[in-house]
């Protein structure tokens, strides 16, 4: 019988996942059907209970239900539970299991960023909501000893810190309020900067203005596309890479958890790339239809 996974979101219609995961079934032999089930808040719960079924090798979660979906799972692996957030659920038996594969993802992008270079230990992030969450997370795990956090809401960057007040006890991780003089004196100490912000998602600005970059800088942006700030980086000399390394990479991940094998990386790359051009974007950052905002989560 054809196994079924979902990604469950709101909105989900133009998600990328879809092409890249159907794609890597298919290239595995593997008897799956990827669907996209658009869920608000109110019906997300009865969406969590109906994965429990033997129909289902597992689920995706992405905006604005990664954080909302934590307390209807039965047990959370480590970066689920650091993060406080789940993009991936496997089951056993009919006992959901939550992971956080945008926590390996952002590791991938973040070795493909720095390359054969010593890795940097300071980094500032710009954005506090559930992809910086796994962005942090990760820098803290591979040994950064300084990262500033940014954020609009500065109380919201502020719950980031405290949320990982235990894991970075051995390490500065502050919040900082969001003040371009700021900015600019933490990049001037740093070497990886990152947006975990949805600036330039749907318009063409940059969270930060290009006077304040310098060519040192490593700059990652989260967002699939060649934004603002990638431009600009690299028109100062930066190494400046988006979002597709880690898009690509949470979704191989999820794809072992399911299937237990090996993810055909180039099979899902090529689907990533075909889906784009044919106008399909990431249900990561789409705008969260009716729901506030601030309530999304990477
Ligand atoms: P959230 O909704 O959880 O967080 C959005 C963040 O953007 C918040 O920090 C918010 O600040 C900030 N923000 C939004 N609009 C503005 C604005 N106009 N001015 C200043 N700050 C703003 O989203 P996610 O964390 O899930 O996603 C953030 C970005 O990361 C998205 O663009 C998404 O596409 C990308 N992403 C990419 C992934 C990938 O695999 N490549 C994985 C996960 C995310 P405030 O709290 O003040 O509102």
């Amino acid at each position: 019988m054809t196994k079924r996974v979902v990604l469950i979101g709101h909105p989900v219609a133009h998600s990328l996942s879809g092409a890249m995961q159907q794609a890597a079934f298919d290239a595995r032999g593997i008897d799956a059907r990827y669907e996209l089930w658009d869920r608000p808040a109110i019906s997300f719960p009865d969406a969590i209970s109906e994965v429990r079924s033997d129909d289902f090798l597992g689920a995706n979660v992405t905006i604005p239900h990664k954080e909302r979906v934590v307390p209807l799972i039965d047990r959370l692996t480590e970066e689920a539970q650091a993060t406080g957030a789940v993009n991936t659920i496997t089951r056993e038996g009919r006992r959901l299991v939550g992971h956080n594969t945008d926590v390996p993802g952002f590791s991938a992008a973040l070795d493909k960023l720095v390359g054969r270079a010593k890795m940097p230990r300071q980094a500032v992030v710009l954005g506090a909501g559930g992809g910086a969450r796994a962005v942090v997370y990760g820098l803290i795990r591979v040994g950064f000893q300084r990262i500033v956090v940014f954020n609009r809401h500065l109380h919201r960057a502020e719950g980031l810190v405290k949320h990982f007040g235990k894991s970075a006890a051995h390490m500065d991780l502050r919040a900082m309020p969001w003040h371009e003089s700021i900015i600019e004196s933490e990049l001037a100490k740093t070497k990886v900067l990152v947006n975990a912000t949805s600036i330039g998602l749907t318009t063409d600005l940059s969270p930060v203005p290009a006077e304040i970059l310098h060519r040192e800088l490593l700059v990652l942006d989260l967002i699939y596309n060649r934004t603002r700030l990638l431009q600009e980086a690299e028109s100062v000399g930066c190494v400046a890479n988006d979002g597709e390394t880690m898009l690509l990479h949470q979704g191989a991940a999820a794809f072992t958890l399911w299937t237990g094998q090996a993810a055909p990386l180039d099979v899902m790359g090529q689907a990533l790339s075909t889906a784009r051009a044919g106008g399909l974007r990431s249900a990561e950052g789409e705008p969260a239809g009716d729901e506030p905002a601030a309530a999304a989560t990477g």
